[in-house]
């Protein structure tokens, strides 16, 4: 594979890992332990740790989501230091005091717990125990890096950045953003490749694409529908799969009302829901979960998840088309559904024009985030071809990367053309911006640039 990203690349892979060192976390505001719990199922806290009694820990197998009362996953196996195997449960916690605040020590539920992990720890030595008194490991989990962060903390303003960017020349620019954009990709590929081996590969591209649908605000409940209700019981339950999804997602039950019950399409998915409502009920997202504003309305999330319904159930012929690139983003643009081509959510009136089912940029999104992803995984990938992929200039994220990156000046937006090139803004943005909390001044990406620079002109590697 092509790399002139490698003399910039163990720069930058070293400025994140002092960056990224801290005590205590970034826990987001709006997600709670069960997001967390999504996150963790789907691979994105990675399988490997260090315990908090320094011994090295490894997920063998991730287990089954709990949904009975009891810890959280169940089933799972662990190995320690490379030789002790354990079988056994697993509970997140976001503090790990709330071990004892919830009472699992006293609980006989949580005998078998083999791993406790939690994402803040309480500022003392805190030991997990069960009933019997036996210790159970402990990992703290870091969110740095997460694939699915917020992106709403870092603020649309010019950061300390913008003057060392402003100097580097054209082609160390673009060498800048092309290496972020492959590690971009790398990263991708690695959290795919866990979730293929904790769900298999039809349930791992399933969730992935559910995620993608569900950009920007709404990826951890889409990934919960995808990992709760699964792929596979939508494909042997096909007639009543797009009721399944609506649901689940509860927005039938925000739909519910008299006035609208000759809508055709809402009565057809009431019809199949009622019958499986009792059964799936405890599995309902609750709607606090979702964000239904603030995005265009093509991209509401209704039309998203009719989107995945069709998804669904044409998973054996999308699955043909994986290795092709070009026709799995056609077949993703020929997506159609008789309601959602015409419909910006369950409630509103018709549009006049047809709406694509899923746009132009979205598919981009897919070919970026999942598609090519599954090339790197399957040994099939081709740098050159994914560098030579325009990009949809217009979106909103990408204004507020450049604003940070480059403030008023044009120089971002020259150097998001192509689809590498705003992933690599992105990744930025996601890796420096996002996990910086001093307004930029504890921020290692401005040294980087000038420090780089300095040395390309010295002639140093
Ligand atoms: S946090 Fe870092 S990368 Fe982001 S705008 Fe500030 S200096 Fe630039």
């Amino acid at each position: 594979m092509l790399l002139s990203v490698d003399t910039f690349r163990s720069p930058y892979l070293r400025a994140l890992e002092v960056s990224t060192v801290e005590e205590q976390p970034a826990i987001s505001r709006r997600w709670s332990e069960l997001e967390y719990q999504a996150l963790w199922y789907a691979g994105a806290f990675g399988s490997n740790f260090r315990a908090t009694n320094g011994s090295l820990v490894e997920v063998i197998q991730f287990g089954f989501w709990n949904r009975e009362p009891g810890p959280d996953f169940v089933n799972a196996v662990i190995r320690t230091d490379g030789a002790q195997e354990f079988k056994g449960d697993i509970e997140l916690d976001m503090n790990v005091a709330d071990w004892e605040r919830h009472g699992h020590g006293d609980n006989p539920a949580f005998r078998n717990v083999v791993l406790h992990l939690f994402l803040q720890n309480s500022g003392s030595d805190f030991f997990t125990r069960t009933m019997d008194h036996r210790e159970v490991v402990q990992v703290q989990l870091k969110t740095t890096g997460l694939t699915l962060t917020d992106t709403e903390s870092a603020l649309a303003k010019p950061g300390a950045c913008c003057g060392p960017l402003s100097n580097l020349p054209e082609a160390q620019l673009d060498q800048v953003v092309e290496t972020a954009a492959w590690i971009r990709l790398e990263r991708k590929a690695l959290a795919l490749r866990r979730s293929v081996r904790i769900h298999g590969i039809d349930e791992a591209l399933f969730q992935a694409l559910a995620i993608a649908l569900g950009y920007k605000w709404n990826k951890i409940p889409f990934l919960i529908i995808a990992q709760r209700i699964t792929l596979g019981r939508l494909r042997s339950d096909r007639t009543a799969a797009e009721a399944i999804l609506f649901g689940l997602s509860g927005f039938l039950e925000q739909s519910l009302s008299t006035d609208q019950q000759e809508d055709r399409y809402l009565s057809a998915l009431w019809t199949h829901w009622w019958k499986l409502r009792s059964e799936l009920h405890d599995l309902m997202l609750r709607a606090d979960l979702w964000r239904l504003g603030g995005s265009r309305p093509n991209n509401h999330p209704h039309r998203r998840l009719g989107a995945l319904a069709q998804i669904a159930s044409g998973w054996s012929d999308f699955r043909k088309l994986t290795t092709d690139l070009d026709a799995a983003a056609d077949w993703f643009q020929r997506l159609s559904h008789p309601f959602w081509d015409f419909h910006y959510s369950l409630r509103s009136a018709p549009s006049p024009r047809r709406i694509s089912l899923i746009g132009t940029s979205r598919v981009k999104d897919i070919v970026a985030n999942v598609l090519f992803p599954v090339l790197v995984i399957s040994g099939n990938a081709d740098w050159t071809v994914f560098k030579s992929i325009r990009a949809e200039l217009g979106n909103t994220l990408l204004e507020i990367v450049c604003l940070r990156l480059f403030g008023d000046s044009v120089r971002g937006q020259q150097h998001a053309h192509f689809l590498y090139q705003q992933q690599g803004l992105l990744q930025i943005f996601e890796d420096f911006c996002l996990n910086d909390r001093t307004d930029c001044r504890a921020c290692r990406f401005p040294g980087l640039i000038a420090n780089w620079q300095e040395k390309e002109v010295k002639g140093e590697k």
